[in-house]
């Protein structure tokens, strides 16, 4: 099994040692030619805005379009949340719109721009450490959608179909199993990838 972490910015090298960490050949991606080469997708944290621009630039913003649509299973953490995202909070444009949920960037303010909580996340574990920084919420999901985990009430992780995401950053503790959780994801629709 052989997983991409998109490598235009942001915490690239923490993904990679997790996937193989949690068993999987990981690479970074740089380049949209990559993308026939792997079953899976993590879009790491960073800077939504600067990740979405060089998307564009590189051509990732209708590659990924076609990624999903053949079924490879994307995970997006933090910023890459917010590039799945079909509504973004205060504005009107989005960046791939594939997940239906609604985001909110920045949404614990400037007191708690960064923390750590245990949560519960269905599927994946009873106390799983989370480190939150400068995160996004996710305000509402769609019929599709399932919720993984909730943090005071508010959503901070989501799953539809072969859509993974978290509005904290798995990849920056030891616990592979959010990892682990993705490649299962990853087993599961290889079988049924359109090649
Ligand atoms: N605040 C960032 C954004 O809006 C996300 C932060 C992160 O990925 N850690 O893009």
């Amino acid at each position: 099994m052989k997983v991409g972490v998109l490598a235009l910015q942001g915490a690239v090298a923490e993904h990679i040692r997790m996937l193989e960490k949690a068993g999987a050949e990981a690479i970074p991606v740089k380049k949209v030619s990559q993308l026939v080469d792997i079953d899976g997708l993590v879009l790491p944290g960073g800077e939504s805005t600067a990740i979405g621009k060089l998307m564009k630039e590189y051509g990732f913003d209708t590659a990924l379009l076609e990624f999903s649509a053949q079924k490879k299973p994307i995970f997006g953490t933090c910023a890459g949340l917010i590039i799945l995202a079909r509504e973004i909070a205060g504005q009107d444009w989005v960046h791939l719109g594939l997940m239906d949920i609604k985001v909110e960037r920045n949404a614990f303010g400037r007191q708690r721009e960064s923390f750590e909580t245990d949560l519960v996340m269905e599927g994946v574990a009873d106390d799983f450490r989370a480190v939150f920084i400068r995160a996004p919420l996710i305000l509402n999901v769609g019929d599709k959608v399932e919720v993984i985990s909730r943090y005071k009430d508010e959503i901070v992780a989501a799953r539809q179909d072969h859509l993974l995401c978290a509005s904290f950053h798995p990849e920056l503790t030891e616990d592979a199993r959010m990892h682990k959780y993705f490649l299962s994801m990853v087993e599961q629709y290889r079988g049924v990838s359109i090649k």
